[in-house]
């Protein structure tokens, strides 16, 4: 008989009705009662934003199922604080995020910032992304993070740490392993393209498809790049320590 106790929040930035959070829902009911709270439509790379000049919608769609017209910060801050505040919450899983988050795109990501959100929040907190644009392989996707997700649950995270969670676009066979992987760095090449609209005005669009990536050994991106799931440890403490002494002696 399967044991039930665990409750698990799942949240994305692609919106409700996305096939990404489906497939992450319905593996994570494996382990325990999955309440899914997530934006109204999508909000990719809405990044950490909480809304607090207008309201708040919630619309309850299915059982434990919840849509709301806000960032998905807005999602994980009603959903803990609002519809599942008596429930102790032991998990949270954002995704599964059509596209990846690898090297600098975790600080625009909303995916990894429902993540964020959670750890601030003290719930052990993991993001799951697959890396494509199309023909998503949301199984191989969804089976590893039933797996990331029971370890946290029995280990728990580091305090102020998430598991920025990241996965190449191929069948579970193919996978060529599992790495700890540090944030890599993207190159963005031709990242503003401008054109003209019917009437003849100027209109632009950013973010180009030309990317590459820096040579760091051990980055996330090397490591989906070479059909490898990414796992990074992720910590919101964002001071770098190394430049304070540094910092200390300027005469300010
Ligand atoms: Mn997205």
């Amino acid at each position: 008989m399967k044991r039930k106790s665990q409750n698990i929040l799942v949240c994305n930035d692609d919106g409700v009705r996305s096939e990404g959070l489906l497939a992450l829902a319905e593996a994570l009911r494996e382990l325990g009662t999955v309440y899914v709270v997530a934006p109204d439509r999508e909000r990719s790379a809405a990044s950490h934003a909480l809304t607090l000049s207008h309201p708040l919608r919630i619309e309850k769609l299915a059982q434990r199922t919840y849509a709301v017209d806000g960032t998905p910060t807005d999602c994980v801050n009603l959903a803990v604080n609002g519809i599942l505040r008596n429930k102790k919450i032991d998990l949270l899983a954002s995704g599964i995020n059509k596209g990846a988050n690898l090297g600098d795109d975790i600080t625009y990501s909303g995916t990894v910032s429902a993540a964020m959100e959670g750890t601030l929040l003290g719930i052990p907190s993991i993001a799951v992304s697959l890396a494509s644009r199309n023909h998503f392989r949301f199984d191989t996707a969804a089976a590893f993070a039933l797996r990331a997700a029971r370890k946290v649950l029995k280990d728990g995270l580091p305090k102020d740490t998430l598991l920025n969670i990241n996965l190449p676009n191929i069948a579970p066979e193919d996978v060529q392993g599992v790495r700890i992987t540090r944030q890599g760095k993207r190159i963005y090449g031709d990242a503003i393209v401008q054109k003209r609209d019917p009437r003849g005005r100027k209109y632009f669009w950013i973010g180009g498809d030309n990317t590459s990536r820096e040579e760091i050994p051990g980055s996330d991106l090397e490591a989906v790049e070479q059909n490898c799931i990414s796992v990074t440890p992720v910590h919101l403490d964002l001071t770098h320590y190394a430049s304070m002494r540094k910092l200390r002696r300027w005469k300010w």
